[in-house]
């Protein structure tokens, strides 16, 4: 189950500053604090909520990376504690609430806020360098806004919506029930505003009174470097408007990373396979292997077997959110010679003679070992 928002835990806007954001966390915290709350027994769960998000949001350098990668932080695996046993904040208190309403008469108090916006999630494929080294892409997305035209009431620019007198402008309408348990308290939606608590009698021509509309926007996304597939990207902000006045959603990214060429990426390392020729092997060179950071000489020592490993050490991927990196890994194959002409392969019989006992005693001890290693698995 997700985790709250942090700045909807503090009520407070995404721009908000370390004034503001102290500001509403000091109020919050005398409210819920257990100590005045000894009835409440949510006040601890709410009280921990209201401190964790504060933690987070008061730190420059934890609100940046909350910003950008949301409850789930990659490098962090997550932010706060969440040390709070099943948590009280996986419920959805709006649901609850209608339980409690439903046996004991609800007070009314619970107040219908302004909701936020809908998060919406986007994949985004990047080049193999891209994810590597981070990117900055610009992606269009549609997505819904508040209408710029009618400032969101829906209303056209002159007039004012008018508050629905059937619900009063809370757009449900209530019906109390008596039943053996108590009170019973049925809502729904306000038949004659349709939920929105107010008639909009000259509807705005550009969003045609609906106070939001569609648009195709461009949003900057910052890849950072490192990422893989599947990494989750948050853009704070950047989801659907609220239907009425809150804060907009979140974007999500998911990334794919595209397949290279000739790199493969496993985690951090990175793996390439490297020809050798028959005699590069025998008798050892000095090779040019692609890496992402461009050619770099490795040395291939004489007698080097096909399926051999190399290790470059740091000329991986860097780990996401910091600048450590893998390693990358060459696999040399040896490449057996083929189309030899009539006197290349008198020279190879020639060589064969010459190594006649020695490479048949490698290839029989060889076979032993296979032989030895097929009986102790059988
Ligand atoms: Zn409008
Ligand atoms: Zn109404």
């Amino acid at each position: 189950m997700s985790k709250r928002d942090y700045y909807e835990v503090l009520g407070v806007s995404r721009s908000a500053s370390q004034e503001e954001i102290k500001k509403a966390y000091r109020k919050l915290a005398r409210q819920y604090h257990p100590d005045v709350n000894k009835d409440d027994p949510s006040a601890p769960e709410k009280f921990a909520e209201i401190a964790e998000a504060y933690d987070v949001l008061s730190d420059s350098q934890k609100r940046a990376r909350y910003d950008q990668f949301g409850h789930q932080d990659p490098t962090q695996g997550g932010f706060g504690g969440g040390g709070q046993g099943a948590g009280f904040g996986d419920f959805d208190f709006g649901g609850f609430g209608d339980i409690f309403d439903m046996f004991f008469g609800g007070s009314g108090a619970r107040s219908r806020g302004p909701q936020r916006g809908q998060d919406l999630e986007y994949e985004l494929e990047v080049d193999f360098e891209d994810a590597a080294f981070g990117v900055e892409e610009e992606i269009q997305i549609p997505r819904t806004e508040t209408c710029s035209t009618c400032g969101g009431n829906g209303a056209k620019p002159g007039t004012q919506p008018r508050t629905c007198t059937v619900c009063n402008g809370t757009g449900e309408q209530q019906t109390v029930q008596s039943t053996p348990f108590g009170r019973m308290v049925n809502r729904r939606i306000c038949s004659n505003c349709h939920g929105r608590g107010v008639i909009i009698e000259q509807p705005c021509p550009d969003c045609r009174g609906q106070g939001r509309k569609r648009v195709r926007r461009t949003v900057q996304i910052k890849v950072p470097a490192g990422v893989d597939n599947g990494t989750r990207l948050r853009v704070s902000g950047a989801g659907e408007a609220s239907p009425n006045g809150g804060q907009p959603g979140d974007l999500h990214i998911v990334i794919r990373v595209r397949p290279h060429e000739i790199f493969e990426r496993e985690g951090t390392n990175v793996y390439v396979d490297m020809p050798l020729t028959f005699v590069q092997a025998a008798l050892g060179d000095e090779i040019d292997v692609p890496t992402l950071d461009g050619d770099v000489k490795l040395r291939i020592p004489e007698g080097t077997q096909s399926g051999t490993m190399f290790r470059l050490r740091g000329k991986g991927i860097p780990r996401l959110g910091s600048t450590v990196r893998g390693d990358q890994h060459v696999r040399v194959q040896v490449l057996t010679p083929t189309n030899l002409t009539e006197r290349q392969k008198e020279l190879f019989r020639e060589l064969g003679k010459e190594l006649g006992v020695q490479t048949h005693e490698q290839a029989r001890s060889f076979m032993e070992r296979m032989k030895d290693a097929f009986l102790g698995n059988a």
